[in-house]
Protein backbone atom coordinates (compact mmCIF):
# COMPACT_ATOMS: atom_id res chain seq x y z
CA UNK A 1 0.00 0.00 0.00
CA UNK A 2 1.82 3.27 -1.07
CA UNK A 3 2.70 5.68 2.67
CA UNK A 4 0.09 7.52 3.77
CA UNK A 5 0.41 12.08 3.10
CA UNK A 6 -0.35 14.31 5.26
CA UNK A 7 -0.79 17.98 3.15
CA UNK A 8 -1.02 21.11 5.35
CA UNK A 9 -2.92 24.34 4.15
CA UNK A 10 -0.36 27.16 5.05
CA UNK A 11 -2.56 30.44 5.74
CA UNK A 12 -3.58 30.55 9.31
CA UNK A 13 -2.88 26.44 9.54
CA UNK A 14 1.10 26.36 9.80
CA UNK A 15 1.84 30.36 9.94
CA UNK A 16 0.02 33.94 10.56
CA UNK A 17 1.74 36.28 8.18
CA UNK A 18 0.23 39.41 9.91
CA UNK A 19 -1.72 40.35 6.97
CA UNK A 20 1.93 40.47 4.76
CA UNK A 21 -0.14 39.17 1.54
CA UNK A 22 -3.18 41.09 1.67
CA UNK A 23 -0.98 44.43 1.84
CA UNK A 24 1.58 42.89 -1.01
CA UNK A 25 -1.56 42.44 -3.37
CA UNK A 26 -2.56 45.86 -2.35
CA UNK A 27 0.79 47.25 -3.25
CA UNK A 28 0.90 45.32 -6.31
CA UNK A 29 -2.35 47.07 -7.03
CA UNK A 30 -0.93 50.68 -6.14
CA UNK A 31 1.44 50.24 -8.38
CA UNK A 32 0.68 48.73 -11.54
CA UNK A 33 -3.14 50.60 -11.72
CA UNK A 34 -2.73 53.42 -8.87
CA UNK A 35 -5.73 52.02 -6.63
CA UNK A 36 -5.49 51.71 -3.19
CA UNK A 37 -6.93 49.46 -0.75
CA UNK A 38 -7.88 47.10 -3.91
CA UNK A 39 -8.02 43.90 -2.38
CA UNK A 40 -9.71 45.53 1.57
CA UNK A 41 -12.72 43.32 2.79
CA UNK A 42 -12.41 40.94 -0.59
CA UNK A 43 -12.71 37.36 1.10
CA UNK A 44 -9.21 35.54 1.08
CA UNK A 45 -10.20 32.75 3.88
CA UNK A 46 -9.00 29.40 2.06
CA UNK A 47 -9.48 31.11 -1.33
CA UNK A 48 -6.96 30.56 -3.99
CA UNK A 49 -4.54 33.44 -4.99
CA UNK A 50 -6.05 33.47 -8.82
CA UNK A 51 -9.62 33.15 -7.39
CA UNK A 52 -8.54 36.25 -5.47
CA UNK A 53 -6.91 38.13 -7.88
CA UNK A 54 -9.54 37.62 -10.55
CA UNK A 55 -11.75 39.11 -8.17
CA UNK A 56 -10.05 42.04 -7.78
CA UNK A 57 -8.83 42.41 -11.57
CA UNK A 58 -11.78 41.18 -13.97
CA UNK A 59 -14.74 42.20 -10.48
CA UNK A 60 -13.01 45.76 -9.42
CA UNK A 61 -11.26 46.53 -12.19
CA UNK A 62 -13.05 45.16 -15.19
CA UNK A 63 -9.86 44.18 -16.49
CA UNK A 64 -11.88 40.95 -18.50
CA UNK A 65 -10.39 40.73 -21.37
CA UNK A 66 -6.68 41.48 -20.65
CA UNK A 67 -6.45 38.80 -17.81
CA UNK A 68 -4.32 36.64 -19.90
CA UNK A 69 -1.67 39.45 -20.11
CA UNK A 70 -2.63 41.13 -16.60
CA UNK A 71 -2.61 37.83 -14.61
CA UNK A 72 1.05 36.76 -14.28
CA UNK A 73 2.45 40.70 -14.76
CA UNK A 74 0.35 41.19 -11.54
CA UNK A 75 2.10 38.12 -10.20
CA UNK A 76 5.33 39.33 -10.77
CA UNK A 77 4.89 42.65 -8.85
CA UNK A 78 3.13 40.74 -5.99
CA UNK A 79 5.45 37.92 -5.15
CA UNK A 80 8.36 40.97 -5.29
CA UNK A 81 6.74 42.79 -2.28
CA UNK A 82 5.68 39.60 -1.09
CA UNK A 83 9.18 38.97 -0.10
CA UNK A 84 9.75 42.84 1.32
CA UNK A 85 6.27 42.66 4.00
CA UNK A 86 7.14 39.22 4.99
CA UNK A 87 10.72 40.54 6.30
CA UNK A 88 8.36 43.53 7.78
CA UNK A 89 5.65 41.68 9.38
CA UNK A 90 5.59 40.18 12.74
CA UNK A 91 3.98 36.85 11.47
CA UNK A 92 4.13 34.04 13.91
CA UNK A 93 4.53 30.17 13.60
CA UNK A 94 1.20 28.59 15.02
CA UNK A 95 1.38 26.46 18.61
CA UNK A 96 2.23 23.20 17.92
CA UNK A 97 3.23 23.07 14.64
CA UNK A 98 6.86 22.66 14.96
CA UNK A 99 6.50 20.23 17.41
CA UNK A 100 3.83 18.20 15.29
CA UNK A 101 5.91 18.35 12.62
CA UNK A 102 9.21 17.14 13.85
CA UNK A 103 7.09 14.17 15.56
CA UNK A 104 5.57 13.12 11.86
CA UNK A 105 9.32 13.25 10.86
CA UNK A 106 10.71 11.48 13.52
CA UNK A 107 7.74 8.84 13.02
CA UNK A 108 8.68 7.87 9.72
CA UNK A 109 5.78 6.75 8.51
CA UNK A 110 3.88 9.45 6.50
CA UNK A 111 5.01 11.61 3.97
CA UNK A 112 4.42 15.42 4.43
CA UNK A 113 3.09 17.76 1.95
CA UNK A 114 1.20 20.90 0.94
CA UNK A 115 -1.76 21.66 -0.13
CA UNK A 116 -2.26 25.79 -0.42
CA UNK A 117 -4.25 28.25 -2.49
CA UNK A 118 -0.48 30.48 -2.90
CA UNK A 119 1.43 29.80 -5.80
CA UNK A 120 4.16 27.26 -5.58
CA UNK A 121 6.79 30.86 -5.68
CA UNK A 122 4.39 32.30 -2.69
CA UNK A 123 4.14 29.50 -0.99
CA UNK A 124 8.14 29.03 -0.72
CA UNK A 125 8.40 33.21 0.46
CA UNK A 126 6.14 32.60 2.79
CA UNK A 127 7.50 28.98 4.58
CA UNK A 128 11.18 30.13 4.34
CA UNK A 129 10.49 33.06 6.33
CA UNK A 130 9.02 30.71 8.65
CA UNK A 131 11.99 28.02 8.61
CA UNK A 132 9.59 25.55 7.23
CA UNK A 133 9.72 25.09 3.72
CA UNK A 134 12.05 22.41 3.60
CA UNK A 135 9.95 19.90 5.97
CA UNK A 136 7.62 19.33 2.61
CA UNK A 137 8.33 17.09 0.27
CA UNK A 138 6.21 18.39 -2.44
CA UNK A 139 2.70 19.59 -2.61
CA UNK A 140 -0.27 20.68 -4.96
CA UNK A 141 -0.60 25.06 -5.69
CA UNK A 142 -2.48 27.52 -7.04
CA UNK A 143 -0.38 27.43 -10.19
CA UNK A 144 -1.59 23.86 -10.44
CA UNK A 145 -5.36 25.04 -10.59
CA UNK A 146 -7.25 28.03 -9.13
CA UNK A 147 -9.62 25.19 -8.05
CA UNK A 148 -8.59 23.71 -4.61
CA UNK A 149 -10.18 20.44 -4.84
CA UNK A 150 -7.97 19.95 -8.14
CA UNK A 151 -4.93 20.96 -6.52
CA UNK A 152 -5.29 18.90 -3.72
CA UNK A 153 -5.36 15.90 -6.15
CA UNK A 154 -2.33 16.99 -7.53
CA UNK A 155 -0.64 17.22 -4.26
CA UNK A 156 -1.61 13.81 -3.52
CA UNK A 157 -0.49 12.24 -6.29
CA UNK A 158 3.37 14.13 -6.38
CA UNK A 159 3.40 12.48 -2.76
CA UNK A 160 2.46 9.03 -3.75
CA UNK A 161 -1.07 8.78 -4.05
CA UNK A 162 -1.41 7.00 -0.62
CA UNK A 163 -4.28 7.38 2.02
CA UNK A 164 -4.51 11.37 2.88
CA UNK A 165 -5.49 13.71 5.56
CA UNK A 166 -5.92 17.30 4.71
CA UNK A 167 -4.90 19.85 7.80
CA UNK A 168 -6.16 23.39 7.06
CA UNK A 169 -8.44 25.99 9.00
CA UNK A 170 -11.20 26.77 6.59
CA UNK A 171 -14.20 25.32 5.19
CA UNK A 172 -12.95 25.27 1.66
CA UNK A 173 -9.98 23.31 3.05
CA UNK A 174 -12.77 20.66 4.34
CA UNK A 175 -14.91 20.85 1.11
CA UNK A 176 -11.53 20.34 -1.40
CA UNK A 177 -10.33 17.71 0.69
CA UNK A 178 -13.37 15.51 0.74
CA UNK A 179 -13.58 16.62 -3.11
CA UNK A 180 -9.86 15.24 -3.52
CA UNK A 181 -10.81 12.03 -1.40
CA UNK A 182 -9.35 12.72 1.06
CA UNK A 183 -9.84 12.68 5.26
CA UNK A 184 -9.66 16.45 7.01
CA UNK A 185 -8.67 17.37 9.89
CA UNK A 186 -9.77 20.98 10.40
CA UNK A 187 -8.40 23.48 13.68
CA UNK A 188 -10.18 26.50 14.63
CA UNK A 189 -6.99 28.63 13.73
CA UNK A 190 -8.55 31.07 11.24
CA UNK A 191 -11.41 32.76 10.16
CA UNK A 192 -13.70 29.99 10.92
CA UNK A 193 -14.82 28.36 14.46
CA UNK A 194 -14.99 24.72 15.67
CA UNK A 195 -18.72 24.81 14.93
CA UNK A 196 -18.63 25.80 11.27
CA UNK A 197 -15.48 23.16 10.47
CA UNK A 198 -17.75 20.96 11.83
CA UNK A 199 -21.01 21.63 9.96
CA UNK A 200 -18.60 21.79 6.67
CA UNK A 201 -18.26 17.68 7.30
CA UNK A 202 -15.01 18.06 8.85
CA UNK A 203 -13.51 13.99 9.84
CA UNK A 204 -12.06 15.85 13.12
CA UNK A 205 -11.99 19.32 14.50
CA UNK A 206 -9.21 20.70 16.92
CA UNK A 207 -8.94 24.35 18.48
CA UNK A 208 -5.60 24.31 17.23
CA UNK A 209 -2.63 22.10 16.54
CA UNK A 210 -1.04 23.16 20.23
CA UNK A 211 -1.61 19.29 21.56
CA UNK A 212 0.54 17.66 19.84
CA UNK A 213 -0.38 14.11 21.44
CA UNK A 214 -4.04 14.74 20.13
CA UNK A 215 -3.08 16.20 17.31
CA UNK A 216 -1.16 12.95 16.28
CA UNK A 217 -3.39 10.56 17.57
CA UNK A 218 -6.56 12.30 15.44
CA UNK A 219 -4.13 12.27 12.34
CA UNK A 220 -3.21 8.24 12.98
CA UNK A 221 -7.18 7.73 13.53
CA UNK A 222 -8.06 9.93 10.21
CA UNK A 223 -5.55 7.41 8.27
CA UNK A 224 -6.50 4.37 9.97
CA UNK A 225 -10.07 4.83 8.68
CA UNK A 226 -9.34 6.44 5.15
MG1 LIG B 1 -5.80 28.69 5.44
Amino acid sequence: MATPIVLFDIDLTLIRTGGAGQRAMNRAALDLYGRDGLFDKLEFAGRTDPAIIRDALQGRLGLDGRWPHEYPRFLSRYLALLEEELTRSAGVTLPGVISLLEALRADGTVRLGLATGNVRAGARLKLRAHALWDRFEDGGFADDSEDRAVLTRVARRRLGGGPAVVVGDSVHDVTAGHAAGARVLAVATGGHSVVALAEAGADSVLPDLGDVERSCGELWRLLGAS
